[in-house]
């Protein structure tokens, strides 16, 4: 049977409801619906996206043009991923299923929400599989290469065609809001991909350092801080392990950092691995921290759960000789809706930790 929509019912026959069926993935079924023959039409499509739309309703004002506006099964649309930046859309089929409905989902979005252009960044790894090929193709309209990202008052340029993810870090809007709201003094930013925590803190403190491994992504940091006239950021491209270490060697000491880093947890597998990894950067900056100065520390591996990520930062904070105070716990934006029942909707989880002593 090849790819698209199929009713399930479980052993006895009895109706399970509706899924979207990819013949070659290890996740053969995706439901979308509890009601078994339900016809995924345009009409469908359109109801289930504009309800996703609704969900983000006064999001997007005077303090940003980008937000997500359809976070996959979160949104009840499990592998489909939409990102706004001002005029345009930029859109994830992630699966065999999905992509049996694309037509109906272009028609949908160009409806709701009449972009100048929608962007296919089809080339996530998992496409693979799912049998489908990968590629980044405009879908409708015209997409630039740089959108101009408002957000809480500074500006940003995402790359829709070329950057990471869908052109850049929309989950992590709030957050940057928090760090800056207790940043002062010297101020770190790791991972910093093109600088959106450290154009947050760098109106708050002294001087940033936006440290990234990818030299491209620290070349747009440094062209994010001419653009908001920022003066007191300097880029620095480096592996974050090694720039750790070498800070805690020549004794350095910084009021405010940022731990942003990339899901060290791909798979089951590599939780194990992936924790020792954490605790060493989280342990490493607690070490660096300034008394009173404060951390803003994250994890996106779906992998790694809230509870297993706090337990991570007791460990490294108990390694670190220092008092960490726990001030907040932070997840994903309303922009990045989280099923309680569905772990794998609530990958990001963050902590604002202060050294106490
Ligand atoms: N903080 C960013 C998002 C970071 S994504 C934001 O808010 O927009 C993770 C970043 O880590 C990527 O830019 C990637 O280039 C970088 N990275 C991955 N491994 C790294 C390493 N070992 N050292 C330094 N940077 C690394």
């Amino acid at each position: 049977m090849p790819p698209g929509t199929v009713s399930v019912t479980d052993q006895q026959g009895r109706v399970v409801g509706t899924a979207l069926w990819s013949p070659d993935s290890e996740i053969s079924l995706r439901m979308v619906s509890r009601r078994a023959g339900e016809v995924l039409d345009a009409a469908w499509w359109h109801e289930r996206i504009a309800t996703a739309v609704a969900r983000r309703d006064g999001l997007l004002d005077t303090n940003t043009n980008a937000c997500r506006l359809v976070h996959g099964e979160g949104d009840g649309l499990p592998s489909l991923v939409v990102d706004r930046f001002d005029r345009w859309l930029v859109v994830q089929l992630l699966s065999a299923g999905i992509e049996a409905h694309r037509e109906s989902i272009v028609a949908a979005l160009t409806g709701l929400v009449r972009p100048e252009g929608i962007l296919a960044r089809n080339d996530a790894s998992v496409r693979t599989r799912e049998g489908l090929s990968r590629s980044v193709e405009v879908i409708a309209g015209s997409v630039p290469d740089a959108v101009e990202v408002r957000e809480h008052g500074v500006r940003y340029i995402a790359a829709p065609h070329t950057g990471q993810k869908t052109g850049a870090f929309l989950d992590q809007r709030e957050a940057r809001v928090l760090a800056a709201s207790v940043a002062r003094g010297r101020a770190l930013d790791v991972f910093s991909y093109h600088g959106s925590f450290a154009l947050h803190l760098a109106r708050r403190a002294t001087t940033v350092t936006a440290v990234d491994a990818s030299g491209v992504a620290i070349a747009r940091a440094v062209e994010n801080a001419a653009l908001n006239g920022l003066t007191n950021i300097t880029g620095v491209e480096a592996d974050a392990f090694d720039f750790l270490r070498a800070e805690e060697g020549r004794g350095a000491r910084y009021e405010t950092i940022v731990l942003d880093p990339p899901a060290f947890a791909k798979n089951r597998a590599s939780i194990t691995g992936a924790l020792r990894g954490y605790k060493d950067i989280n342990l490493r900056a607690m070490r660096l921290l300034a008394p009173g100065g404060t951390l803003y520390t994250a994890s996106c591996s779906y992998h790694v759960g809230k509870a297993d990520f706090l337990l991570m930062l007791q460990d490294a904070a108990a390694d670190s000789g220092r008092r960490m105070i726990l001030r907040a716990v932070t997840g994903q934006p309303s922009d990045h809706p989280e099923v309680i029942t569905i772990p794998e909707t609530g990958y990001l989880k963050g902590a604002l930790l202060e050294a106490g002593d």
